[in-house]
């Protein structure tokens, strides 16, 4: 028997499943060949882990475990549910007796589905327990220039649109890894000039017209100058400008100071180069695609606001071809993420930031228990020696929620087995893609696991919450979201399928021409933002070159790692090879460096060792070592240690967010 599911990760492609069932047991996960973007094929990381990892009996968590040995060591015995749930819930009430903001919560994207990513939050909601914001570890600075700038990150481009675009100028991202189905065929198969700005030369920017490998925090720069360079070939929409936007005439003064010169020597760009993008962007229509990597930097938020301003003076919104894509938000779709989320329940206590989640753990009098759920922080979080230090409290009461042993489950007083997407009912909103589709559960949950949404009902249940919206079956919720989506035929119809697109035609963004802004306009100045200590304009401003004796070590992610995870699949690790560093040809040679030599990075937060890889994808001055592999599986080189010991946390200026591309290390041999 073939069902037909979906890919739940954190990534933009949402392929459609194909899996083949035998005997009550999945014989192989591949791509759905129906589906018109995955045709097929997934990409190769699923394609270990789905039928790798994922499949393993010996590496999935089957029964609810307790800790028997000392924190951090990975000793449990197995317990039955009613036995967990019974001492949580009593830790957790007595805990909320006192004050329950002391029990801290973190999730991310573990499994993006909508129930088993949302659902979780009704509980948290009830209980009034403080939320680790989920985005501060990733993709916060951007939402917050954005919904600053258009008034939402969460309406993009609609892809389709494409194929009336003159270019797509992908900006911060890197489709070969993180959407590879868009990379093999939405850019390879579109007629537009494709043009790819970004430090790393990456398959996709290998591929381009035009690849703009500019200095690591110099975006904002290369914005103004396309600016510049905009005004003097005439490209400006003035009537766009006059009716639906505001302050243009405060920001032209600035960029008349940044003309192409000026922009070369502040990004390491040829001038020619940065006129001849702005010549491409200007011909339009063209589509803008602002990578999450873009806004991982120190001024994350500032940079996303001046690389957006470029649609909005040259009336690249509300045309077929044209637009912007952050994100596509669920609620695009018509997806009530309030309703979903329980937001009604909520007892609005403050969040805190990722990048304060170690300093606050290790800190008794403001966490007394902690729940991971969809994240795996020993792997994905800064500041991991600070971060172990307080997950090894022994008076911290934490519960992880997984469906293998990690690096974070090691430091549990109880580990919670989730089924996996392969094993329960669920639904898709792609964040690229318009499109929406059905995950289908193939096979019962693995040994006594549980998807995550049934975890936190029974959960309600030992705690004794009596408000209904905490039992709300599946069927229930998929039932009313398909009807908010405006999908027919039920659930059962869109299984048959796997996945739908709500529209035939290629939506286009704001087609009123109505942003959701406080004037309805975009807001190029503002005096909101002027308030909230953001600027009132974007600026111009770029991060101070690294001196000689450091370099910029940025982390992006691997094309066989899914941020945290995949880690633990053998074939994965195989395909990893050993941790390593990649290190520009100039500056191998002035280290004295080869191939396979072994270096230490250090700075003030800690120090690992990698082996050497020399190449020109990266610019000389900068370094680079792929994100997500698990301390646990880093044991030989790395020391139990992965790329985030180097990273202290810093804030980018907006929300809070991650600045993890602004880490500066030296190098040295070992
Ligand atoms: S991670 Fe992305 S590319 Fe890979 S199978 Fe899932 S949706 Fe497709």
């Amino acid at each position: 028997m073939n069902i037909k599911t979906t890919c739940p990760r954190d990534c933009y492609d949402a392929c459609g499943i194909e899996v083949k069932v035998v005997s009550n047991q999945i014989s192989s996960v591949s791509g759905d060949p129906d589906h018109p973007y995955t045709r097929g094929s997934l990409c190769g990381k699923c394609t270990l882990a789905y039928n790798g990892a994922f499949l393993d009996p010996k590496l999935r968590l089957a029964n609810p475990l307790r800790r028997v040995g000392d924190k951090g060591t990975g000793q449990f015995e197995t317990v039955t549910w009613d036995e967990a749930l019974d001492s949580i819930s009593a830790k957790l009430k007595e805990i909320t007796d006192d004050n329950p903001a002391k029990i801290l919560h973190a999730h991310y994207t573990g499994t993006c589905s909508l129930i088993a990513n949302k659902f979780p939050m009704r509980f948290f909601n009830k209980l009034g327990a403080t939320e680790v914001e989920p985005d501060t570890v990733c993709n916060m600075a951007g939402h917050i220039a954005l919904e600053q700038l258009i008034g939402t990150s969460l309406v993009g481009f609609d892809p389709r649109t494409s194929k009336d675009s003159h270019s797509i100028f992908v900006w911060g991202a890197n489709p070969s890894a993180t959407a590879p189905h868009a990379h093999q065929y939405w850019l390879k198969e579109s007629n537009a000039k494709i043009i790819v700005i970004d430090p790393v030369r990456h398959q996709t920017a290998e591929k381009a017209d035009l690849h703009l490998q500019l200095r690591p925090g110099s975006d904002a720069a290369l914005a103004f100058s396309l600016m510049h360079v905009l005004i003097h070939e005439n490209a400006l929409d003035e009537e766009f400008i006059e009716n639906y936007t505001i302050g243009w005439d405060e920001l032209l003064p600035k960029v008349l100071l940044c003309n192409p010169e000026w922009g070369a020597k502040h990004t390491g760009l040829k001038r020619d180069d940065i006129i001849k993008a702005a010549k491409i962007y200007a011909e339009g229509p063209s589509l803008l695609w602002l990578g999450q990597g873009l806004q991982r930097q120190r001024l994350g938020g500032n940079i996303i606001r001046s690389c957006a301003i470029l649609p909005a003076i040259t009336g690249n919104f509300s045309k077929p071809g044209s637009g912007l894509l952050y994100l596509n938000g669920s609620g695009r779709m018509g997806v009530d993420a309030d309703y979903l989320t329980g937001a009604n329940l909520s007892k609005d206590v403050p969040s805190i930031s990722h990048m304060d989640l170690a300093e606050r753990l290790e800190n008794k009098s403001e966490s007394s228990a902690f729940i991971c759920w969809n994240i795996n922080p020993a792997v994905s979080n800064p500041e991991q020696e600070r971060l172990r230090r307080g997950l090894a409290r022994d008076d911290l009461f934490t519960v992880v929620i997984d469906i293998f042993e990690t690096d974070s489950t090691d430091y549990a007083d109880f580990v919670l087995p989730a089924a996996s997407f392969l094993e329960f009912d669920d639904l898709v909103s792609g964040y690229f893609n318009l499109s929406f589709s059905a995950q289908a559960q193939a096979k019962p949950p693995h040994g006594q696991s549980l998807p995550n949404q049934e975890i936190f009902r029974k959960l309600s249940s030992f705690m004794n919450f009596p408000e209904e919206e905490l039992y709300e079956s599946d069927e229930k919720i998929i039932e009313k979201t398909l009807r908010d989506v405006g999908i027919e035929g039920g659930f059962k119809k869109l299984k048959s399928i796997g996945t739908t697109w709500p529209t035939d035609e290629p939506q286009i963004q704001f087609p009123e021409k109505l942003f959701p802004t406080r004037s309805g306009k975009i807001e190029i100045s503002s005096s909101v933002a002027e308030k909230k200590g953001l600027g009132r304009l974007p600026e111009p401003i770029v991060d101070a070159p690294t001196t000689s004796d450091k370099y910029r070590l940025i982390s992006p992610a691997s094309r066989w790692l899914m941020n945290g995870s995949y880690a633990n699949d053998d074939r994965v690790i195989k395909k990893l090879g050993s941790p390593e560093v990649i290190i520009n040809p100039l500056d191998a040679d002035r280290m004295g460096l080869h191939k396979g030599s072994l270096v230490s990075l250090s700075n003030e937060v800690g120090s690992i060792r990698l082996t050497v890889e020399i190449s020109d994808v990266v610019r000389p001055g900068v370094v680079m070592s792929y994100k997500g592999r698990w301390p646990r599986q880093c044991l030989g080189v790395m020391g139990k240690n992965n790329v985030n010991f180097l990273n202290p946390g810093t804030k980018a200026d907006m929300g809070e967010s991650s600045a993890v591309h602004n880490i500066e290390v030296s190098i040295t041999p070992v």
